[in-house]
Formats: C-alpha cells, structure tokens, sequence
C-alpha cells in the first residue's frame, strides 16, 4: 500500500449518495478522474463523475469494469455487499477492507470484534433465533431492538418494554438476526473519525458532539462540549479500534457519554460520516480529501480545527411544493451550504447540511439554532 497513485488516475466508488458525491468532489479537484458504481440513474455522485455505472452492486460485468479501469476502489457505505469488495480486492486496491466493512455491517459482529479488542460497548443481547427471547432479558429492558444488518438513521430500530414487546418487534422485522440493547441514560453522544493509512499512520478530526432527532443526526458541534479527559479517551479508543482492525481508510467511531464521563462505544462506520461535514469548512483537509488520500496510499492531511463549527443536516422535510428560501443561509457570510443535488424531497431523507463557523462554538450554536428556525 506504498505505492502513491497519483492525478490523473481514475478511482472508483460504491455508492453515489451524499457521501459518493463529496468523495467525487474532492477527487476531481484534486485531478484524479471518478467512476460511481451505483444502481440509481439519479444517483448525488454519478451525476458529477466522469464514469456513471449504473448497475447492482453485485453485478460481475460492472465490478469487472471497475476492476479494469481504476487504480483503487472505495466505499461510501456500509451495506455494500462485502463480496463485491472482496472480488475487487483479487484485481486492485480496496479501501477499507472487506473484512473491515464485513464487521461494520452487521451490528453481532461489530460488537463482537468492539468487545474482542478490549473496548467497551453498549450492553447488549445478541438474537438470533425465538428460542433467544429464553434469557433474562431484565438487565436489557426497556430497550431497543435494532436489526443487525440494514438498518440506517434509526430504521430498523424499535423501542421495547417487555418480553412480549420485544418478541412482536422481532417477528415483524422477519425474525431477521437483532441486537437487544438496553435504552441507555445519555449525557450526550459523540464520535471521532480517524483516518489510518496503510503504514499505520494514524490521525483523528476533532471530536464532534451529536444531537439527534427521530433517530436522525440533527446538529453536531465541534469542538465537542465534553471535559478534555472525555475527548482524548474517545480518540485514543478510536485510535485502538482502528490498529485492531489494522484498517485502511476513513473509519467513523460514535460514542455514548454516560453521566461521569464513561463512553462506550455505540457503533463504527467505515466511511467519512455525517458527523464530520464540519471539515469540508473548519479543517485543513476534510474527511473526504483523507478518504482520497488513504486510497492513494497518501499520508494523511492535517486536521486541526482552524475554526469552531456546528454543521446543521437539512431534511426533505423543509421542503414544501418550493424550495426552502437558501438566502436565509447563504445571505450570511459564515455559514458554508452543501446541497447534495437530489431530485425528489421526502421526510427524513437528507438533502443537504450547512456549516456555521464562529469564534466560540456557543455562539455558532445559537446563531446555527437560528436559522435552522427560521428555514422551518
Ligand atoms: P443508526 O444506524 O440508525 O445510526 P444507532 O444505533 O446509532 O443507529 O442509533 C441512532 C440513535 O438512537 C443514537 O445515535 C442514539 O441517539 C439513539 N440510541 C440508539 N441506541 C440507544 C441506546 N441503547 N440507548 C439510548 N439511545 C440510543
Ligand atoms: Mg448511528
């Protein structure tokens, strides 16, 4: 993996959403050429990139494609078949692994490995099977039951209070293989992206605060609200995780805050995450130039917060039969738009975030809280 490869070479992606998109965009500007694997004509990234495959993840002429004309291929999302990556690793560089992606996919095998390196996770039940639901499940309750595979922005996830609850949500979601985790007091939530090259280089963005609604990331605020002790032990678990996986790439690590300071560890994401658009805006190089970068068997960029941000997501729900009114946003010279260019606006879907940068962080809040208010 020491081998750089260099503009104008072509590196390929699987998953033109959002995340495909700002990959895409980075890419380009720094001259390397993009192909997108992506079964939707209108994908974000596919529009953008020089090459559109558009075709089924697992579709052997389409990986063989990729195979043939770039020089590395990557990810945007999880939920890719890792037998796609796996093929693609017999002909080019894939990064990350996978392996690395087989783990994160499934909820079982992410906590498994989590635990296995000696890190804390959420406590947790793993069900299989009915004859599962026979354990004491007291230390679990009231709890959610979260799908091991698929499931995304609090989709596949409901909230149990009893054994029979919990029963009925596992028989609706197709007694399809879930986690059991016990619905966990928060003082609040937050998460480190650390990028790792292949000569185990390792360096993290600055530690990210995350406050969700329904289930979807709302806002995030960095730097993170929490005592320095707090933030450096997130880092150097993150920093663990990514050594025990001895990943390549750009992994995201999201953590719950308990009272006290105690974190543990919610879940990864082998790929820039939504809680690190701040750095498209307050650092040096963003998560989706590193991703370019640890491809390219680059070293890493810096990540020093140059500014505090607070990066706001922007639903479909703010959309109405018009789009919402963008001069409330970009009539202010401190805050960075990034619209993901999708067509069709439905509730919950995300559609684009915008960056507000300010002196203090409280003060990117109250003014991010604002406008967020006034788009409503
Ligand atoms: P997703 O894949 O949808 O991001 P998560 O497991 O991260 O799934 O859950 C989404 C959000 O739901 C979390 O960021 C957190 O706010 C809340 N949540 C999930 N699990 C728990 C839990 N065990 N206790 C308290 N809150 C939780
Ligand atoms: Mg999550």
């Amino acid at each position: 993996m020491n081998r750089h490869i260099l503009p104008t070479a072509m590196l390929g992606i699987l998953g033109g959403g959002q995340l495909g998109r700002m990959f895409t965009m980075s890419a380009l500007s720094m001259g390397y050429r993009v192909t997108v694997l992506d079964p939707d004509i209108e994908s974000p990234a596919g529009a953008l990139a020089d090459v559109h495959l558009c075709a089924a993840y697992d579709d052997l002429d389409a990986l063989q494609q990729l195979a043939d004309t770039c020089a590395a291929v990557t990810t945007e999302f999880e939920n890719v078949p890792a037998e796609s990556m796996a093929f693609l690793e017999q002909h080019i560089r894939v990064s990350p692994s996978s392996n690395s992606v087989a783990i994160a996919q499934d909820r079982i095998r992410e906590k498994r490995f989590i635990s296995s390196a000696g890190l804390e996770v959420v406590p947790y039940l793993a069900i299989e099977n009915l004859i599962d639901f026979d354990q004491d499940l007291t230390g679990h309750l009231p709890g959610i039951l979260k799908i091991a595979r698929l499931g995304y922005d609090g989709k596949g996830q409901v909230s149990v209070c009893s054994r029979e609850e919990a029963q009925n949500a596992f028989l609706d979601m197709g007694c399809n293989p879930c986690v059991l985790e016990r619905k966990l007091e928060l003082q609040t939530e937050i998460s480190v992206i650390v990028t790792r090259t292949g000569v185990g280089q390792s360096v993290c963005f600055p530690v990210a605060e995350n406050h969700h609604a329904g289930g979807i990331l709302d806002i995030s605020i960095v730097p993170a609200r929490v005592d320095t002790e707090v933030t450096a032990h997130a880092r150097q678990m993150a920093l663990q995780l990514a050594e025990s996986l001895d990943y390549i790439g750009v992994l995201a690590v999201e953590f719950f805050v308990l009272e006290g300071g105690e974190l543990l560890i919610n879940e990864i994401a082998p790929r820039p995450h939504n809680s690190g658009h701040y750095s498209l805006n307050a650092t040096q190089v963003s998560q989706f130039d590193q991703q370019v970068r640890t491809l390219c068997g680059l070293p890493p960029g810096d990540t020093r917060l140059l500014s505090p941000a607070v990066m706001v997501n922007l639903l479909g729900d703010i959309w109405g039969d018009e789009e919402p009114a963008w001069d409330i946003l970009l009539s202010q010279p401190n805050v960075h738009l990034h619209l993901y260019g999708k067509k069709s606006a439905r509730v919950g879907r995300k559609m684009g975030h915008f960056n507000v940068l300010a002196e203090e962080a409280e003060t990117a809040l109250q003014q991010a809280l604002e406008l967020q208010s006034r788009l409503k």
